[in-house]
């Protein structure tokens, strides 16, 4: 018996992760290790480890295991990093997060979500997330810079105020876009702000709040 479902979870992590090629050792350890799913409905269950999105409630989904790998790959963390997620979702992209970075500090804006991967995850055990509820396009204020920053849920346009809250040598990866949506890298270096796009995707888009 597998109640784990570590062996699910490493056919996950070499086919549809490492195959593709995501070759940062604490990613794949990270996607090897998360119960997945633990952060899927419990209808879904049976799918968790699947190479697809899955629905949450709340018009929300869980990325796809590779996008979830393929985004934390691109913030380069070695460890002890201020880490900013835009839309805990579920709480497994914070997880995973919260596996290779100092602290992780995550913003929700659907209660109900916010609520139940803040049980999910304080059950795992985790104890360095910190965690919001509020619309998260302008960061968390007074808690800037952060090393690496992580929106969940596409921006119509490139969020200013979100690059700003960004330290010197910091990367943000965010999807930007309504109907057509593009991965961006952005980096701040000494001298400004290098933006870079990595490839087209579709997410959910990101909520305003009042
Ligand atoms: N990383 C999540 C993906 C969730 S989908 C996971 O692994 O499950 C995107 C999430 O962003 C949704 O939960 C949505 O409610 C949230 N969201 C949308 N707009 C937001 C906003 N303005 N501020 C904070 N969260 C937002």
């Amino acid at each position: 018996m597998d109640s784990d479902r570590a062996r699910e979870r490493r056919l996950m992590t070499d086919t549809q992760i490492r195959a593709r090629g995501v070759r940062d050792p604490r990613v794949l350890a990270a996607a090897a290790k998360v119960p997945r799913h633990l952060f899927v409905p419990e209808a879904l269950r049976v799918h968790a480890y699947a190479d697809e999105p899955l629905p949450i409630g709340h018009g929300q989904t869980i990325s796809q295991p590779y996008i979830v790998a393929y985004m934390t790959e691109a913030l380069a963390l070695r460890g002890g990093e201020k880490v900013l997620e835009i839309g805990t979702g579920s709480g497994y992209q914070t997880a995973v997060l919260a596996e290779i970075a100092g602290e992780v500090w995550t913003i929700e804006i659907v209660e109900p979500l916010a609520r139940q991967a803040r049980a999910v995850l304080d059950g795992l055990g985790y104890a360095n997330i910190r965690y919001r509820l509020g619309d998260g396009s302008a960061g968390w204020p007074g808690e800037g810079p952060f090393d690496a920053i992580i929106v969940t849920a596409a921006a119509p346009v490139m969020p200013a105020a979100l690059e700003d809250q960004l330290g010197v040598g910091g990367r943000m990866i965010v999807p930007v876009g309504t109907d057509l949506q593009e991965l961006y890298l952005v980096r701040r270096t000494g001298q400004g702000i290098e933006r870079g796009r990595l490839l087209g995707v579709r997410f959910v888009p990101l909520v305003r709040g009042s």
